[in-house]
């Protein structure tokens, strides 16, 4: 079964999306656009809290995302529960993200950059490469897992990445009348946040809104690095 949605975001972890792309999403939903999300872990490891046991945070921090979901109206979220800080470029992994392509079926697939040098969570990075490799070539070809193809799942050509994280940004998405949702979404993320967001945090974030709008002619920003495929 296939459900088009305009717009995937693959992410690592619960609170990157929020990070790198939530001022786009509720614009893009404000635009009428259906955006779903792929979690890739559900940051199981995420905590300083010595007594917070694994299972437990990420039990936690799934409803973190969801609460986010509810409030950026994103259709969708899909849970693939990898381990945190565990996640390796497996055949399983690109099948599982090939899959999610197929069945929604999104002209943008937004996700983390591979390529941001040195210090860099290794599930971004994984996340980030298998998630460009699933795209191309694997979504596309109808040889690549047949077994997909008997479920329903067809070949699909994706029209545009959008990588967060990057070091050499080529595209600035507009969420000036966005960034207050941004920061709400954020705000969701209780166990990474805390239960207030510092007004220093957030003055930081919108300082560095700003530093990616510069060269624009609208005042806030998300920045990334666009990568169109003509097919
Ligand atoms: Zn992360």
């Amino acid at each position: 079964m296939t459900q088009q949605a305009q717009v995937m975001v693959v992410t690592p972890h619960p609170d990157d999306a929020e990070f790198g792309v939530a001022g786009s999403v509720a614009r893009w939903v404000r635009e009428g656009k259906s955006v779903i999300y792929v979690v890739c872990t559900s940051g199981d490891k995420g905590t300083s809290d010595p007594n917070m046991k694994p299972d437990e945070l990420a039990r936690i921090r799934e409803q973190e995302q969801l609460a986010v979901a509810k409030l950026l109206r994103v259709r969708d979220v899909i849970f693939l529960r990898y381990p945190d800080q565990a996640l390796e470029d497996t055949p399983e992994f690109r099948k599982d993200i090939v899959r999610q392509i197929r069945k929604y079926r999104p002209e943008t697939v937004v996700t983390a950059d591979p390529y941001r040098r040195y210090v860099w969570h290794r599930d971004h990075r994984i996340t980030g490469q298998v998630t460009l490799d699933a795209v191309f070539p694997y979504a596309r070809d109808h040889l690549a897992y047949p077994d997909l193809l008997k479920e329903g799942l067809h070949p699909h050509k994706v029209k545009e990445i959008l990588l967060w994280g990057t070091e050499q940004p080529n595209y600035r998405s507009d969420i000036t009348d966005t960034f207050d949702i941004k920061i709400a979404a954020l705000r969701c993320h209780k166990s990474q946040v805390g239960d207030n967001l510092s007004p220093d945090f957030e003055e930081w974030l919108r300082q560095r809104a700003k530093t990616m709008a510069e060269v624009e002619n609208f005042e806030l920003a998300e920045a990334f690095y666009r990568v169109k495929i003509w097919w």
